[in-house]
C-alpha cells in the first residue's frame, strides 16, 4: 500500500515537472514515449474499441497484469526462452500467431518450418507492418530484433539463413506468441 502511494506521489510530481517546465501536458504522448522508446503512440487503458493499426502502450505495471512472468520477461524485457523449450516449437497446426500482449496477426502456419534451431520459426510476417525490425547490437553480436509492429513487444530475432525465395527466418519466442486456431 505504502509503496503504492508513494509511486503515485512519484507520478504526480513528474507530471507537475512537465508541466512547469512548459511541455505540453499531453500525457498520452509522455507515457507512450517512455514505453516505445520515443515513439509516438496511444495509451490504451484496455483493448476495447481499439483498431488493429492502433498502437498500444502500457506501463510495465499494466503488461505484469496480464501476461505471466515468463511472457512479462521475454516480450517485455527482451529476454530469450531456452531452445527447444517453447510450446510453439514443434507445433504444427493450421491458424495465426498473435502477439501475446495485444493480440497483432504476426505469422500465419503456412510459413512456419522446421529450422532446427529450438525456436519457431517463420519465413515471413503475416501482412506489411504486422512486425517491426530494429537494429540489436546487444550481447556482442550485430543482429536485427523483430518487434511487434503494434505494441513493440519483443518477440525474437531475423537472419538471412532461411529457405527461398525470402530467405529469411524470423526465430520467434514461444512465449511472444499466443495462437489463433483457422481451417
Ligand atoms: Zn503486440
Amino acid at each position: 500500500m505504502i509503496k503504492k502511494a508513494f509511486k503515485l506521489v512519484a507520478v504526480l510530481f513528474l507530471m507537475q515537472l512537465f508541466i512547469s517546465a512548459g511541455f505540453a501536458p499531453n500525457y498520452s504522448n509522455c507515457k507512450g514515449e517512455a514505453n516505445a522508446g520515443g515513439e509516438k503512440s496511444h495509451l490504451i487503458k484496455d483493448g476495447k474499441g481499439l483498431k488493429m493499426d492502433e498502437k498500444v502502450a502500457k506501463s510495465d505495471e499494466e503488461w505484469k497484469k496480464v501476461l505471466t512472468a515468463e511472457q512479462f520477461e521475454v516480450a517485455r524485457k527482451k529476454g530469450t526462452e531456452p531452445p527447444f523449450s517453447g510450446k510453439y516449437n514443434n507445433f504444427k497446426e493450421k491458424g495465426v500467431f498473435l502477439c501475446v500482449c495485444c493480440g497483432n496477426e504476426l505469422f500465419g502456419s503456412e510459413t512456419k518450418y522446421d529450422s532446427g534451431s529450438g525456436w519457431p520459426s517463420f519465413m515471413d510476417e503475416l501482412s506489411q507492418g504486422a512486425v517491426r525490425l530494429h537494429a540489436d547490437n546487444s550481447h556482442g553480436m550485430v543482429r536485427v530484433e523483430v518487434l511487434c509492429g503494434r505494441c513493440d513487444a519483443h518477440l525474437g530475432h531475423v537472419f538471412d539463413d532461411g529457405p527461398p525465395p525470402l530467405g529469411k527466418r524470423f526465430c520467434i519466442n514461444s512465449l511472444s506468441l499466443k495462437f489463433d486456431k483457422r481451417d
